[in-house]
């Protein structure tokens, strides 16, 4: 298993070779009889790190398995991902999250990391096993019923004391239901009116951040935006890590998506459902805000929300296709396309370091120094991908980015000193 990498540029930065031993960590010298991997000209960054994932095992192993899902992980540069609650049943016990744990061990081509539900069933109403989940043998320190918001306060105001005691965090779906409606299905805009679809407000999106933050402040606990998609919210993290800088003791991080970075509202022009994602599609003033606050910090990291449907949920009328898109794959090329001129550390911070730190991963978004595992992607700067949706590894076909140009390309993935990945094929 022991490898030496020869002369990749350090997150974009000095050239060094990467020693790893037979135990996968890195090393400060090569061992005899290493295999060697040439990665003249690309730069090394610690295995990316992916907040939100749906791997929809157990339930609708028709759209992506724990297995077909790792594998789009590492084919997209990912050592470790979080995998959304949300599935059938739902991970609300220590059981249930002990299981979608071991079987991302047995697939064995990244972490698999479960997220708990905050509430049972994610009814929304009673909590779920937070602690019985973080005691489990999987560790379990992220909460969210995504797909949902928790949009009861009291709900929320507990969670976040309960997970306090554990250093947890709540990750929140923040959409308020009563603004958003029950039948939103894209960005409430002139467009949305001129298509005669039911939309959205960013105001549902805003009320919950802002209503998070200060439940946040006031138990002393930490909060997680989930899919930051809009302006607004943008304000009220800014305005809301300022007050924690100053306060100590609580804290509020944030993600967006790679997509809400790149694809705006316009595209729904065609109706196309694979542009139906929730939260939606927003105009262009939100994207220049989410790039910004990424830039800046006020938004941590970049997360997928990868979330594969088979073509029989997805393919219908706008208002009846499913909501999401895929993501693993294609995230990182997305984000160089998005920000090319974010650096390659910068890239590290919101896409690895930054991440695993929320999650509480330890192992994971660590310098490519001597004495930590050896988690390192390997990415071509100069070269461009143009995506085949049927060239994926997911069992799902909702690309929204299929037939699209996409900056860099990643090369090799080695996960815990195994190459997952081999020029640009699984191994
Ligand atoms: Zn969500």
């Amino acid at each position: 298993m022991s490898l030496v990498i020869t002369g990749a540029s350090l997150l974009g930065e000095r050239t060094a070779d990467l020693y790893v031993d037979d135990a996968g960590m890195l090393v400060d010298a090569p061992v005899p009889g290493a295999e060697t991997i040439d990665a003249d000209g690309l730069v090394a960054l610690p295995g990316l790190v992916d907040l939100h994932t749906h791997l929809r095992e157990p339930g609708r192993e028709d759209a992506e398995t724990i297995r077909s899902g790792s594998q789009a992980a590492a084919l997209g540069g990912y050592t470790a991902v979080l995998a959304m609650a949300n599935t059938s049943p739902v991970t609300d016990t220590a059981e249930a999250a002990t299981r979608v744990w071991e079987l991302g061990r047995e697939a064995g081509l990244v972490h698999v990391q479960p997220v708990g539900a905050v509430t049972r069933g994610l009814g929304g109403e009673e909590l779920a096993e937070l602690a019985l989940m973080h005691r489990s043998r999987a560790a379990v320190r992220v909460f969210s019923d995504d797909g949902r918001c928790v949009h009861d306060a009291r709900v929320m105001r507990r969670a976040l004391e309960y997970v306090k005691a554990f250093g947890g965090v709540v990750s929140q779906h923040a959409q308020d239901p009563a603004l958003a409606g029950p039948t939103a299905c894209c960005h409430e805009g002139e467009l949305s009116g001129r298509l005669g679809l039911p939309g959205w407000p960013g105001i549902a999106e805003e009320v919950i951040v802002a209503r998070d933050v200060m439940l946040a402040r006031h138990t002393g606990s930490r909060v997680h935006v989930a899919h930051v998609s809009t302006a607004g919210s943008v304000e009220v993290l800014r305005w809301a890590k300022a007050q924690a800088a100053r306060d100590g003791g609580w804290s509020v991080t944030a993600e967006v998506t790679p997509h809400h970075l790149l694809l705006t509202t316009d595209l729904l022009a065609g109706y196309d459902p694979t542009f139906k994602v929730n939260p939606p599609l927003r105009p262009q003033e939100d994207v220049d805000a989410l790039r910004e606050a990424l830039a800046d910090g006020t938004i941590d990291a970049v997360a997928t929300d990868h979330a594969p449907h088979a073509r029989h949920d997805k393919e219908h009328a706008f208002v009846d296709a499913a909501f999401g898109m895929l993501g693993l794959e294609t995230a990182l090329g997305v984000v160089r396309t998005a920000m090319p001129g974010l650096s390659w550390s910068d890239v590290a911070r919101v896409m690895s370091i930054a991440p695993a730190r929320i999650a509480g991963l330890g192992d994971q978004g660590r310098s490519l120094a001597p004495g930590s595992p050896a988690h390192v992607v390997l990415v071509d700067p100069d070269a461009d991908v143009t995506v085949d949706r049927d060239a994926s590894a997911s069992l799902s076909r909702n690309n929204p980015w299929h037939g699209r140009r996409l900056s860099s390309r990643v090369v090799h993935t080695v996960y815990a000193g195994r190459v997952t990945v081999r020029d640009g094929s699984l191994v």
